[in-house]
């Protein structure tokens, strides 16, 4: 153990839990050390072993999950309206804390400060736009063909359990406790293991800003121990889950098994589409931004590069100029654009894809040659060349900051490669012919689709995936769907029962 490093970690977590005995979870409210297995932290930028802290007992999350439905009463109680002003609240509080929250988050999960920073002034952008959904999204009368009235209700489903992945933690946080909460549910929140530190931060942050007790409830833990004890939770009614197409399949299964609905967010290995006609320069650094940002760790990652064959040997150089001048390092530092992988089995998995492509094949255009070093979970940029479509390195995602370079000669060829994988998240075309950018954006399957840019995503548009992406929308209107339930009520209004029923049954003569 680093003593200086353990100690500057926590110091971060406490700027917000000044009396907190270490890392816990937060239950009705309060931070309690875990009850159940030692879970070990590691410094994503030194390989260092941080500290251990114990996961949620399974005794744990029936605790969070009873204070959840307690804090789920309190909070559907209130109006929408007034729901609305506490999110506003909570929104001003975590811009308040930019900062502190940014730095917590860089550190744990070892991403870039600044990208913490726009991370989490998203979250509050977050929080505002839901905020002004509270009293919007509401149910509608219908003219049904009878005397009747009926009208529908949207109602809160209750609680949710949220599972989210360790690349984007306090983003993955924001994205999907934002729109539960603004339709009156309460949540269940189980980061990864990995990076739990500032979705402790942000409950408690808005506790403090006035959301009741038992609203967000943040289990600390593995996913086979905590994970699995949330969703056999009674009160759990929905669960949301962000991470691998692996882990989301048996999560859907044992939700199944009590017959509990699921959103699922899965991984990707997205095409990003190059024609001979593009502003090329721009096309390069929108390459880059869509495969390095992040080091690669982004579900919506533009990992497979396809290039029409008569700019591919300049644009791959392209891209590979801009890989090698890219900063990597520090991720406290504020210059830094590339941070380290977050953890040593992903950087196990990344160098193994690195290797698994030169062994089919593939150059290694600029960055790493796929062999492990000491001292930080670092994978230099990566630009892969020569890779057919069939190659593992092309089919996997590598979650890291690789990039396949894929030649192709025709539209057509380049929708088939496109569409030639088993997922379906995002994609992008570079060109100026307009009518064409239109015919790939309606002929590749993904949820999300770029036209000459790359990776903007924004809470008020609908984000999932197709295939194995997953299934169910996170944001935009369409999230309030996810996070409501649809309840039809019926209304005589006829003046007789003989009317309303067409007979007049022998009650009351
Ligand atoms: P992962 O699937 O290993 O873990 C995700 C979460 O699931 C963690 O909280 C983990 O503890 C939990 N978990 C694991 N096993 C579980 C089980 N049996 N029961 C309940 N919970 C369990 O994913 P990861 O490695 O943390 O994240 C990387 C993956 O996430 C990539 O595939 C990436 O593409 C995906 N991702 C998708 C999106 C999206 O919106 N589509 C966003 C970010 C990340």
């Amino acid at each position: 153990m680093n003593h200086s490093q353990t100690e500057q970690l926590l110091a971060a977590f406490g700027a917000f839990f000044p009396d907190a005995p270490g890392v816990g979870s937060y239950i009705d409210g309060r931070l309690v050390p875990g009850t159940g297995a030692p879970v070990p932290l590691h410094n994503p930028a030194t390989g260092a072993h941080w500290l251990d802290y114990a996961d949620a007992g399974a005794d744990q999350v029936a605790q969070a999950a009873a204070a959840a439905e307690a804090g789920q009463k309190a909070w559907a109680a209130l109006s929408h309206a007034a729901r609305g002003r506490v999110m506003q609240d909570v929104a001003r509080a975590v811009r308040a804390q930019v900062e502190p929250l940014a730095l917590l988050e860089s550190l744990s999960a070892g991403k870039p400060i600044r990208d913490c920073r726009g991370e989490v002034a998203k979250v509050a952008e977050m929080l505002e736009y839901y905020a002004g959904w509270t009293d919007k999204f509401h149910g509608e009368v219908i003219p049904v063909p009878s005397g009747h009235l009926n009208y529908t209700r949207r109602e809160a489903c209750g609680v949710v359990l949220i599972i989210t992945p360790w690349n984007a933690p306090i983003f993955t946080c924001g994205w999907n406790v934002a729109p539960a909460i603004a339709m009156g549910n309460a949540v269940l929140l189980k980061p990864s293991e990995l990076t739990a530190l500032s979705s402790l931060a942000f409950a408690a942050i808005a506790e403090r800003a006035g959301l009741p007790r038992g609203v967000i409830n943040v289990l600390a833990g593995f996913g086979h121990t905590t994970g699995q004890a949330a969703i056999a939770q009674r009160a759990v009614k929905k669960v949301v889950f962000i991470g691998s197409p692996a882990t989301g399949g048996r999560i859907a299964q044992a939700a199944a098994q009590r017959g509990v609905p699921c959103v699922l967010e899965l991984g990707g290995k997205s095409a990003n589409i190059v024609f001979e006609d593009a502003d090329l320069v721009r096309a390069a650094i929108g390459a880059q931004a869509a495969i390095f940002a992040g080091a690669g760790q982004s579900c919506v990652a533009g990992s497979r590069l396809l290039v029409q064959r008569s700019v591919y040997d300049r644009f791959v150089a392209m891209v590979a100029e801009g890989a090698r001048r890219l900063r990597t390092g520090d991720p406290q530092s504020p210059d830094t654009e590339v941070g380290p992988i977050q953890n040593a089995r992903q950087y196990g998995h990344v160098m193994a894809m690195i290797q698994s492509g030169i062994r089919d094949g593939a150059e290694v255009a600029e960055g790493s040659d796929g062999e492990r070093r000491e001292g930080g979970y670092y994978v230099r940029p990566t630009v892969l060349k020569n890779v057919r479509n069939d190659m593992d390195v092309a089919r996997t995602e590598i979650f890291g900051p690789v990039v396949v370079a894929i030649p192709f000669d025709t539209e057509e060829e380049a929708i088939a490669i496109a569409n030639d994988s088993d997922f379906g998240l995002a994609g992008a075309v570079w060109t100026q012919d307009v009518a064409r950018a239109h015919r790939m954006a309606a002929a590749v399957r993904a949820g999300t689709f770029w036209i000459n840019t790359y990776k903007v995503i924004n809470v008020a548009s609908p984000f999932g995936g197709y295939d194995a992406s997953g299934y169910g929308r996170s944001s935009g209107v369409e999230a309030l769907h996810e996070y409501t339930q649809v309840k039809s009520v019926w209304v005589e209004t006829a003046s007789s029962p003989a009317a309303a029923f067409g007979y007049a049954p022998g009650v009351g003569n």
